[in-house]
Order: structure tokens, then sequence, then C-alpha cells
């Protein structure tokens, strides 16, 4: 395993292609993941498999990675939190520089480009990004689950008639208005 210099799976020497543009290397790795992708609602556990397929690709301003991510996700249903498990398969691209790209005082930061010291590309952060952004805000166990009873929290989806006797509240007040007078 020459090209993986480093303990992070997420790492790649590039020594070999770096300001050589045209020449590229296909990585395809699958890795349990160190550190655990996402939030703490939903994401991808440490130690969970993590399924790397991209083509690093030499182009004049540094290493242009894309390819794809795959991994499965687990969460918590919004609506009755129980464990929800999602595949996520998600692009993964960006342009590893050894300069800072646009470094003028008033243009905005580029968007997915990384910097590297010319030698070892750490993918971790775009691998990140592109699974967080395909995470959804809300996971749920099924597009119509219909949640917990707010009475009494209940499974609705266990027991779709559950119902509660409910007193109006003015029904109640004038019952006690009633057992008031009877007192
Ligand atoms: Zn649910
Ligand atoms: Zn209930």
């Amino acid at each position: 395993m020459s090209h993986r210099p480093s303990t992070s799976p997420y790492v790649f020497q590039v020594r070999d292609i770096v300001r050589s543009p045209g020449a590229h290397r296909s990585v395809s790795e699958s890795f349990p993941a160190p550190q655990a992708l996402g939030t703490d609602i939903v994401g991808v556990p440490s130690g969970a498999a993590v399924e790397l397929d991209a083509s690093l690709e030499s182009v004049s301003d540094g290493i242009w990675v894309s390819g794809s991510v795959r991994a499965q996700a687990i969460g918590e249903c919004g609506r009755c939190l129980d464990e929800v498990r999602l595949d996520v398969d998600a692009a993964v691209q960006g342009l590893f520089a050894e300069e800072p790209v646009g470094s003028g005082e008033d243009e905005e930061e580029p968007e997915d480009v990384f910097e590297f010291d010319g030698e070892n590309l750490d993918l971790e952060d775009v691998v990140r990004d592109a699974v967080v952004t395909a995470l959804p805000f809300t996971p749920l166990c099924r597009p119509d689950c219909p949640g917990l009873c707010d009475q009494c929290g209940a499974r609705l989806a266990d027991d779709p008639d559950h119902a509660h006797e409910v007193i109006d509240p003015r029904w109640s007040a004038l019952q006690s208005l009633t057992e008031q007078k009877e007192s």
C-alpha cells in the first residue's frame, strides 16, 4: 500500500501525479469511518463502512478530485424517535491546491477548494462535506410516519385508531360549576 503513507484512510499520496497536468489516478477504497460524519441527529457513525470511489486528476492548479462516497447513516426519526438507517450516496468533488486560489482581498473564499502540501491529499473534509450535505435535515422512518400521540406518547403507527376522550374545555368548566353547586 505505497499510496497510503498516513494512518488516516482519507489520505492519499499524489507525489507521482502532482504538477503533471493530465496524469490521474483512481482510488477505490472501503474503510471504517475513523470519526462520525454528520450531526447528532443523523450521521455515519465512527466505525461504519465508508466506500470511496474517486478519480484524482492532476490539473494546473493542483489536483481535481471527483467521485462518490457511499455509507449508511443512522439517525432518529424526527416524529416517532425510532432508529432510522439510510443509505447515503453522495458526490464528492473539490480542487486541492498547493497555493490558496483567489487570495484577492475582496474575493470570497471559493467553494470546494482545499489546500494540500503537494504530496498528500487529505480527503476527509471533502468527504465530510459531501456526506453532511446529502443527509436529511430531519430524518423520517418513513415519509408518512404518523409520529407519537401528543397525549400519551404512544406510537401511532402501531395503533392508528388511537384516541383519547377529550372533554371540551367549556364542558369541563360547566361540569365543575355543577359540582360546586351540588356540594
Ligand atoms: Zn417515525
Ligand atoms: Zn395517546
